[in-house]
């Protein structure tokens, strides 16, 4: 042991040796080197401070740095927790044809090609017939996200003019996303009117004037305002602004395609409500209610959309390919009516009670264990959607302190498992939600709750 402990720079392991080492664990040189650079680096500060080094530590380090700097990236995750669209672990799930279809776009495709002449096509034609067809709009295009949606609108639409908002729709998304900054870096002028909960027509109409670009409603959601409100409706604005030929931009956010009233939650304004009530453009996320990849989606006016398209920054904000290919298929399930049935997220939130109780039971059964039971609980859409809504589910929950575990103790490792499991910790106990986890990832999960239950 004695031997092991370092305390001069010049007795540290050389980076040759350390390479064979590595090398002895099947790791490149090249991915050994940084590693080896870093950890050695650091080992001589420590020993600079007045600290010692321990050989066996700093392999161990060597080994650890190394192994991590190559591992594949993202891992998948089996999502426990309930939480449908949850954003750190990637938002939407996406269906087998979207996955299917992002392959396809994967190599040489006919993304900017009309095979049929030989002739150039634009990259978001396939997607916009999609779009017309499912939202009833004149015309579509898509970007990045949402928030780069909104940007792009405004910047084509608004720069140096005014934009009028309801004090209440000002607000921040989340993740920083505020609209007043946002308007700012477009070059619009943000003019607020009302109050943050009331805003009445009469607001609107008196302080259009004509450096006014547009009417801009943005909908609320990640909060609720309750008690003694009053909004104006899209049906309204729009109402407002024709009289001034004034466009209607509706930030919708979620994004939903279907009434959200069937999976026992209230009513989210649809797409199709927004276009039926006349607004000029109407931008939602790919990857919230709709259930596919990321994407800024922007529906509306064939001219508003075209002004878009011929804007440089249409071709700093647009899709790629494989981004395309995923939306386009997640599309053609609407098209075709089988999104309830082929759209993850939409099947997620439509689980009954019963149908997530009888799988919990069903693991509880295979696990066999103490302290494993059903119980009632709420999964959540996530995604900064629907932020009140509360989806009754029934969870697996285990009393791991009868294993002599923490709960925390239990979810790190059920975190850092060969397949991560993401679980819910509450009352020290460890609630498994089966809405989340998908039906193909059951045995899997059974695999490795066992293991770091460690029961066999
Ligand atoms: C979520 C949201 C956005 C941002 O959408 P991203 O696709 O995440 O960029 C913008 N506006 C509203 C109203 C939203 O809810």
């Amino acid at each position: 042991m004695q031997a092991e402990l370092i305390s001069r720079p010049r007795d540290l392991p050389s980076v040759s040796r350390l390479l064979q080492i590595c090398a002895a664990q099947g790791i490149a040189a090249e991915v050994a080197s940084p590693a080896i650079r870093e950890v050695l680096a650091h080992a001589r500060q420590s020993l600079l401070d007045g600290g010692a080094v321990r050989e066996q530590e700093l392999v161990a380090d060597v080994l650890r740095e190394a192994t991590a700097l190559q591992a594949p990236w993202p891992s998948r995750v089996i999502n426990a927790t309930g939480v449908v669209l949850h954003t750190n672990l990637g938002r939407a799930v996406l269906s087998d044809r979207a996955r299917e279809a992002m392959l396809e776009a994967a190599g040489y495709a006919d993304l900017e090609l009309d095979l049929t002449d030989g002739e150039r096509g634009r990259r978001d034609e396939h997607v916009e017939r999609l779009l017309v067809q499912v939202t009833g709009a004149e015309a579509a295009t898509v970007v990045n996200n949402c928030a780069a949606a909104l940007f792009f609108a405004l910047s084509v639409l608004a720069s140096g003019r005014e934009v009028v908002i309801s004090r209440g729709q000002a607000v921040e998304i989340g993740g920083g996303f505020r609209i007043p900054d946002v308007c700012v870096q477009s070059g619009a002028v943000l003019r607020e009117v009302g109050t943050t909960n009331r805003t009445y027509p009469s607001d609107y109409e008196t302080t259009c004037h004509d450096d006014t670009a547009l009417l801009l409603r943005v909908h609320r959601s990640n909060f609720y305002l309750a008690g003694f409100t009053s909004d104006v409706s899209v049906g309204e604005m729009v109402a407002i602004g024709r009289g001034r030929s004034l466009p209607v931009l509706d930030d919708l956010g979620s994004g939903c395609l279907v009434p959200t009233e069937v999976f026992g939650l209230r009513h989210e304004p649809t797409v199709q409500e927004s276009v039926q009530a006349g607004a000029g453009l109407t931008l939602f996320s790919g990857d919230k209610l709709l259930g596919g990849p990321q994407a800024g989606i922007m529906v509306g006016k064939r001219e508003l959309i075209e002004r878009l398209r011929r804007h440089p920054l249409a071709r700093a904000l647009r899709c790629d390919k494989v981004t395309l290919a995923a939306l386009h298929a997640t599309l053609l399930h609407y098209l075709r009516g089988e999104h309830m049935e082929q759209v993850p997220t939409l099947r997620m939130l439509r689980m009954s009670v019963d149908e997530g109780g009888a799988r919990a039971s069903k693991w509880a059964a295979q696990l066999g264990i103490l302290g494993a039971e059903v119980r009632p609980a709420v999964s959540a859409v996530g995604g900064g959607s629907l932020p009140d809504a509360e989806l009754p589910t029934r969870a697996l929950v285990l009393d791991v302190t009868r294993l002599g575990l923490s709960a925390e103790e239990c979810a790190r490792r059920l975190r850092v498992a060969s397949r991560p499991i993401m679980a819910r910790v509450e009352s020290d106990l460890l609630w498994l939600d089966p809405r989340t986890v998908q039906p193909e990832e059951d045995q899997v999960l059974l695999d490795v709750l066992r293991q770091g239950l460690s029961i066999s």
